[in-house]
């Protein structure tokens, strides 16, 4: 059965992956699952790049290793761009302002660097790209997105992250006011991991 490595340690990612990848017949494994523990220095300037640099570093890992040298390695990069601030904070969104400081200081920083900016260009998106690694070296790239806008208020108890900040027009709320699985359904990583998988098959 070909194995499926995803390089993560989030257990929220691993659920959804299980959920989305169950029926394609692999055996999924999470990296601690595998029994890997590799430091990855995300140096990329793209979601793009950073996804593959992930993945292929974990793939380099498995091919030294009899059991996993079949494994296809998933990575995924993600993080929110808002267009008014050149697309801050991009590729740095986990390290925005200091990885320790905590997201109700970083969206409270978001919201005044909008102050007095209108709600038709405070637009912005979640972005997730899903990096593929094969066996052989080679690899494929998918990008998912969901499109919003940077509200004037944090709301919602849902969620992580920039959730709180991140409103969509079609829901009226933030993502961080819907439940887990209706943000599953539109979500740029749902939409990044459903592509990869129509391309697995
Ligand atoms: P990573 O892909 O796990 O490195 O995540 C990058 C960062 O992007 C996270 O730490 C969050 O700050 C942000 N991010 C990515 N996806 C979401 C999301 O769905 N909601 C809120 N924040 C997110």
């Amino acid at each position: 059965m070909t194995q499926i490595i995803f390089a993560t340690g989030n257990e929220g990612k691993m659920r959804e992956i299980r959920e989305i990848y169950g029926d394609l017949g692999c055996e999924i494994r999470s990296m601690k699952e595998a029994g890997i523990d590799v430091d990855i220095v995300e140096d990329g300037k793209t979601f793009e790049d950073n996804a593959i640099i992930k993945a292929s570093t974990v793939q380099k890992y498995c091919a030294a290793i009899d059991d996993l040298k079949d494994a296809i390695v998933l990575a995924d990069d993600s993080g929110l761009e808002i267009d008014y601030l050149n697309k801050e904070p991009g590729v740095y969104s986990a390290r925005y302002m200091g990885e320790d400081t905590s997201y109700d200081v970083k969206n409270a920083n978001l919201i005044n660097r909008l102050d007095g900016v209108e709600k038709k260009d405070r637009t912005a998106r979640f972005v997730c790209a899903i990096a593929a690694v094969f066996p052989d070296g080679s690899n494929k790239v998918c990008r998912g997105t969901i499109e919003g806008y940077i509200g004037y208020e944090p709301m919602g108890e849902n969620g992580f992250g920039y959730d709180p900040i991140f409103y969509v027009d079609e829901y009226g709320c933030s993502t961080a006011a819907i439940s887990p699985e209706e943000k599953n359904k539109i979500s740029h990583r749902g939409k990044a991991l459903r592509m990869m998988k129509t391309y697995l098959q």
